[in-house]
């Protein structure tokens, strides 16, 4: 394991990489941890791993950097999506610790909401027998032509007013049983803000953009931005694509939109460093998995190879 640290200190210096990191919702200890998220000692010994090899600045910092030749070292980045309350209430305090500045993606019409609507389709499932879930199944099996994927994919895929109709027929029964208050209410996005931190547009809705039409697809992006504006007083200057995959939920056409209201930063899900020919109007994410330092060694130098033969 020292060695690894060695070798990625050793590579990390000679080409001055340059990461953005992702990260979803983090869960307390005492908490199951789903596929999606991170438990918050995993957070920790992720943070301490990313600050022995980089050094940390906000997302806005980087690229200007990055794109004027400016960086002298390797040098990272921390983004969060979402807009979950752990990122509020155990994420921020961390990050004070550490004094680093990150950038949160923030749904601003699921500020204040007590949930995402996959949390809604999960704790049906708990709750439900094998025939009500069939029928779930079935009923969106019926709305898509994509049958390869989980519930939750095909549900994901499905445009903002298919998974609305999907929604509706579990919602009622399914509302009372969640664990309330898992996203940010306005008032903790304003104080992140205050603090320096970045906020970004993620959508109203949070829709695969590709699967909906241009009109629907302005008003998710603008109207987003428009309220978290009106929220912190301030110009939003960078956004998230929701999913996040180049060329097949965001394109070109998504990218105009942003960059006619003058965002100049905008984040996807492609796994990379940051590359000489850096769209800042896509720029790539990096996830890292659990909390063993070899295998974030192993995974960073991968995507650092693959970076220089791609
Ligand atoms: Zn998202």
């Amino acid at each position: 394991m020292i060695l690894k640290n060695s070798v990625l200190k050793l590579v990390n210096k000679q080409l001055r990489t340059c990461v953005v990191f992702n990260f979803h919702d983090i869960v307390d200890e005492d908490k199951p941890v789903r596929s999606d998220q991170l438990s918050l000692s995993s957070f920790r010994s992720q943070l301490c791993w990313i600050q022995k090899h980089f050094s940390i600045v906000r997302i806005d910092e980087l690229i200007d950097h990055f794109q004027v030749g400016t960086v002298t070292k390797p040098t990272a980045a921390l983004t969060f999506d979402d807009g979950y309350k752990s990122h509020f209430k155990l994420i921020k305090p961390i990050l004070d610790e550490f004094q680093i500045k990150a950038a949160f993606y923030v749904s601003s019409a699921h500020l204040n909401n007590d949930y995402y609507w996959h949390d809604l389709v999960e704790t049906y499932c708990q709750h439900s027998t094998a025939s009500q879930q069939k029928m779930l199944e079935q009923e969106v099996a019926s709305l898509t032509s994509q049958s390869s994927r989980s519930l939750i994919e095909s549900i994901k895929y499905l445009p903002l007013t298919k998974r609305a109709i999907v929604l509706s027929t579990i919602e009622e029964s399914t509302k009372q049983l969640i664990t309330k208050d898992l996203l940010m209410k306005s008032s903790e996005v304003l104080e992140l803000s205050n603090e320096g931190h970045l906020i970004g547009g993620h959508t109203l809705n949070h829709p695969i953009l590709a699967l909906e039409s241009e009109q629907i697809c302005v008003h998710e992006i603008i109207d987003d931005l428009l309220a978290l504006e009106k929220l912190l007083n301030r110009k939003i200057t960078t956004f998230a694509y929701p999913n996040g995959i180049p060329d097949r939920d965001f394109n070109m056409s998504h990218q105009e939109i942003l960059a006619s209201y003058g965002v100049k930063y905008a984040v996807n899900t492609d796994k990379s460093v940051l590359k000489k020919d850096l769209n800042p109007l896509s720029i790539p994410r990096v996830n890292l998995y659990g909390s063993n330092e070899s295998l974030h060694c192993n995974y960073l130098l991968r995507i650092i190879t693959n970076s220089l033969f791609n």
